[in-house]
């Protein structure tokens, strides 16, 4: 039976596309593997390995008995509800380290990059494999998407290399010119349900025992859900009423302007707002923008953490 290489839930490119990349050299390697994903891919996932011919890898929802190698996550709430009777062979992530365990010696490669697909590039370099192609051109993708074009507080010089060499080897004249493409693809919403849009990159965690899903949502422009945000915010509202949650959360990044509007139901919001350092008062008024705030993992999760000590 191959052992399954699988990204997190709700996936975004990065989770589909590293396991896709890490199943390309983990076959290279000699070793009996398999990508799969916990979910389809996103449209702009989709964009993405259309325009470079790579298919999709097939969906999972449970890994009972499976030797497993995780990408982009080490988190047991974003793996499958049975993570606990697979079998665990090896991480490569780039988020802090998440709560899962092994029973024998793992490989693990966890690097505090910009994209998984960075830690990627580095380990075919390191093995001496040559990427392939249409695998280069889809990694590069992932760290514009991860990235933010360069542009979150996540990049690393590391990221940018990267890409420089993956762009190289996929034939990509115009980095900057594909990272638009990718993010027009992903801002196309129009008439996709407010729960489809609050789950596209949703994650839950743990805070010192209370359940917060921060889901997050990068538009090249905040105008395109100007009206909906009304039937999203009741949505929100039904989402943090489920699984126990909470705080549901949805930022809505604007990668032009550099900054997120925070969009929340909460059983405390007031401690949601300071955790921001906005003063619970604006919350009347409505939404919270949080300029500057672009990354889930290095602005936002940090900051919720503190507040739920
Ligand atoms: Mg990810
Ligand atoms: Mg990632
Ligand atoms: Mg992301």
């Amino acid at each position: 039976m191959s052992a399954w290489i699988l990204g997190h839930k709700n996936p975004d490119s990065d989770s589909i596309i590293s396991a896709l990349a890490c199943a390309d050299l983990y076959t290279r390697r000699g070793l009996d593997v398999v990508p799969v994903a916990q979910g389809c891919p996103a449209p702009e996932t989709r964009f993405i390995l259309e325009r470079f011919g790579v298919k999709a890898p097939e969906v999972i929802d449970s890994v009972a008995g499976r030797d497993v190698y995780l990408v982009d996550f080490s988190d047991k709430a974003q793996a499958p509800a049975d993570i606990d009777q697979a079998n665990l062979k090896g991480i490569v992530d780039h988020h802090k380290l998440g709560d899962v365990t092994s029973s024998s010696p793992i490989e693990c490669v966890i690097w505090p990059v910009g994209c998984t697909c960075t830690v990627l590039k580095r380990m075919y370099d390191y093995t001496g494999f040559a990427v392939p192609a249409p695998i280069a051109g889809i990694m590069l993708c992932a760290i514009l998407s991860d990235t933010v074009i360069f542009k979150s507080p996540t990049c690393t010089e590391a990221d940018r290399q990267a890409a420089r060499e993956l762009a190289e080897i996929a034939g990509v004249a115009d980095i900057e010119a594909l990272g638009m493409e990718i993010f027009k693809a992903k801002s196309a919403v129009a008439g996709t349900a407010p729960r489809e849009l609050i789950f596209r990159d949703f994650k839950d965690f743990n805070m010192n025992g209370s359940k917060i899903g921060v889901g997050q949502l990068e538009l090249v422009s905040l105008d395109l859900v100007a009206d909906m945000k009304g039937a999203i915010e009741e949505e929100l509202a039904r989402v943090k009423s489920e699984e126990g949650r909470h705080t549901a959360l949805l930022l809505l990044t604007d990668i032009m302007k550099e900054g997120s509007e925070l969009l929340m139901a909460s059983d405390d919001p007031q401690r949601i707002a300071r955790a921001f350092g906005h003063d619970p008062e604006e919350l009347a008024k409505g939404h919270l923008w949080l300029d500057g705030v672009m990354s889930r993992k290095k602005q936002v999760v940090p900051a919720l953490e503190a507040a739920f000590k």
